[in-house]
């Protein structure tokens, strides 16, 4: 008696839709089965001939009872029923195959032993000499045991994803393509912080940004005369806003591709298996073989000013402001920061970036952040480094801010954006009672994305990751990036239902940030290498010496490579400039493939391209480069 609902103790077998002796087929319903919510249809599990209807119609027996017994291809259906009828219906006994199981059969009793032993209780060793004295019996026979194992719990879907981001619609639609029963529950629109608040509209805002500066700085160097240029703020934030847009209801076309099922709502876990969703129309309870929690981040709040949406803001505000400001503060300045200081500035806001540590964009190379810091002051942004936010006073006009440390004094303005981190969004996620282990806001995982619940797993920004103390990453922060999220995602789906084994490399995740100059970087830096006393080798090529750089007007910054002196392995990569975010997955490549700085030398470059940027700075190092 297979167990159909999670509260389900005991189940009445209806009615058998196929008779003792006839074929079954994996998937047929060959039983209604009554439980304590409804009737249900019971799916053979493997095909072959019913041998065995160990329960009368109308029988209520405990969940874990056999039922019936499947005679496989091979394996003859009477032997197996007369062995079982021998027992009397009450204790038939089928020998298994293997040295250590023989087991005893108490037909229409709970099987006592966990999943996937025998039905056939097995009796422990000990109390079973007069069985242990027995003939194994023919092979067939004892495949007909396995046969009479219960039915796996058929939980309402194989997957349950909460939360629809990077991590989660990923997740959800692999699963989907897999053929699996899968819900996501997400609460807002589907593509999470990503599509709708992050990656994306933020991108299209500053390519829109970007293209204002080129118009205003770049025109007239470049024959173009420009009598009046007016910026339309509105039209500006409707774009990245209807591009958002666009992108979340792909998803949801992807969800109806792969027939995954979407409820728009709440999610939470109450325990393994087991979700509660509350929707507009109330909530209802559904159950999965496994359930992946990918419910994201939310900003951090300042302890001293708490966001009210106008004058201290979020991201998600700042990308949607009704109006432009006429003055903007920015604390924070690691990308998230740096990405609004580039565009409100480009727009032609007046724009203070404060940063409380030494540099801008402080877990970059340092030579990355210092020409970010140039570029940026040399446009007009008042850049603040190495200063702490005091205090933010609000008033009608905007806010005030006290600041201390190399920038020490007060400033105003319009609104103040606070993009010091995140949060992991874990509050309610799960039932206080389920005993989900969260630590610091954040879901605790192992490096396979367990958490510490049976079959429940957590991937993307919502989680902690631990590795063992034995392992160099221990003590690793994770990276909050949404191709971080959807590897993860990837991975946890392929490993539970197409036997996949990946691990992401920590040490060597992409990170790109679209100010202009653009950044992007992967690996250790040059400061960490020397913390370690690592024997280095530097290829640094400026863009100024490159031919495509110079027609484009954009020979702003560098890439820098960093290699292990001895064996040439590739172990960091900083670069800045016009697209370099695209230049990165070549190296991202490279270092998968193990490339030593000889190959990505020798590999070669189109021309021309900003790309022979990477191959002249390989070059750097070891003695080649030619251009330089
Ligand atoms: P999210 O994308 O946050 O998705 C989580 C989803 O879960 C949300 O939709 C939320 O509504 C839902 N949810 C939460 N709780 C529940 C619940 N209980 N029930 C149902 N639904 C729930 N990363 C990059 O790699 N590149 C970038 O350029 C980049 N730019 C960014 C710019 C900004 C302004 C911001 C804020 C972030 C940026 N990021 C960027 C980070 C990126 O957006 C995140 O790393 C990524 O979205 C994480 O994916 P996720 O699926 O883990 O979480």
């Amino acid at each position: 008696m297979p167990q159909l609902s999670d509260t389900m103790a005991e189940g009445t077998l209806v009615k058998w839709n196929k008779k003792q002796g006839d074929k079954v087929k994996a998937g047929d319903e060959i039983a209604d089965i009554e439980t304590d919510k409804a009737t249900m249809p019971f799916e053979a599990a493997e095909s072959g001939v019913l041998a065995v209807t160990a329960v009368a119609e109308g029988e209520k027996v405990a969940v874990g009872t056999i039922i019936g017994v499947i005679a496989e291809a091979g394996e003859d259906p009477t032997e197996l029923r007369s062995r079982y009828e021998k027992k009397g219906g009450s204790a038939a006994k089928v020998a298994q195959s293997g040295p250590s199981k023989q087991a005893t059969a108490k037909p229409n009793q709970p099987d006592p032993s966990s999943e996937g032993s025998a039905a056939l209780s097995d009796k422990p060793k000990s109390a079973g000499k007069a069985d242990s004295q027995e003939q194994p019996g023919p092979k067939s026979a004892a495949k007909g045991a396995d046969l009479v194992k219960p039915a796996k719990t058929r939980y309402d879907y194989d997957l349950i994803v909460i939360g629809g981001g990077p991590a989660g619609y990923a997740a959800a639609i692999r699963a989907g393509q897999l053929k699996k029963r899968v819900l996501c529950v997400e609460k807002e629109n589907l593509g999470g912080t990503c599509l709708n608040w992050g990656c994306i509209p933020t991108k299209a805002l500053l390519e829109d940004g970007a293209f204002v500066r080129k118009l205003r700085t770049e025109a007239t160097d470049r024959g173009v005369t420009i009598k009046e240029m007016k910026v339309d703020f509105a039209k500006i934030i409707a774009r990245s806003r209807g591009i958002a847009e666009k992108l979340s209801k792909g998803i949801g076309f992807l969800f109806s591709k792969h027939q995954v099922r979407r409820d728009t709502g709440t999610g939470q876990l109450l325990k393994p298996h087991l979700v509660r969703i509350t929707t507009e129309q109330g909530t209802r309870e559904a159950s999965a073989d496994h359930v992946i929690l990918a419910t994201g981040a939310k900003p951090t709040e300042l302890p001293f000013a708490k966001f009210d949406g106008r004058q201290i803001i979020t991201s998600r505000e700042a990308m949607n402001l009704p109006t432009q400001p006429r003055r903007m503060a920015i604390i924070g300045a690691g990308a998230i920061g740096c990405e609004f200081a580039d565009f409100y500035n480009a727009i032609g806001t007046e724009v203070t970036l404060i940063e409380m540590l030494p540099h801008l964009l402080p877990n970059e190379d340092e030579d990355v952040s210092i020409l970010i810091e140039r570029s940026f002051a040399k446009r007009g942004i008042n850049v603040c480094i190495g200063t702490k936010t005091e205090k933010i006073e609000k008033s009608q006009q905007g806010v005030k801010l006290t600041l201390s440390g190399k920038t020490d004094k007060t400033i105003e303005a319009d609104v103040v954006l606070v993009a010091v981190g995140v949060t992991g969004n874990t509050q309610g996620v799960a039932d206080p009672n389920s005993g989900l282990a969260i630590e610091r806001g954040r879901i605790k995982v192992d490096p396979q994305y367990k958490t510490n619940l049976e079959n429940v797993w957590a991937v993307g920004d919502c989680v902690s990751i631990h590795f063992p103390e034995q392992e160099a990453m221990a003590g690793y922060r994770h990276p909050d990036l949404a191709h971080v999220a959807h590897h993860e995602a990837m991975n946890v789906v392929e490993h539970l239902f197409a036997g996949g084994d990946h691990r992401i490399d920590y040490r060597f995740i992409p990170g790109c940030t679209y100010t202009h100059p653009q950044v992007a970087s992967m690996g250790m830096n040059e400061k960490t290498l020397r913390e370690q006393k690592r024997n280095i080798r530097i290829g640094k090529f400026p863009f100024g010496a490159s031919g495509r750089a110079l027609a484009a007007g954009a020979t702003e910054g560098f890439v820098k490579l960093l290699f292990d002196a001895e064996y040439g392995e590739l172990l960091g990569v900083h670069m800045v400039g016009e697209n370099v975010t695209e230049l990165l997955a070549e190296l991202v490549l490279a270092r998968k493939l193990e490339a030593t700085e000889a190959e990505i030398i020798e590999a070669m470059h189109p021309h021309p391209t900003m790309s022979e940027a990477i191959m002249e700075a390989a070059g750097v190092a070891d003695g080649r480069a030619i251009h330089i």
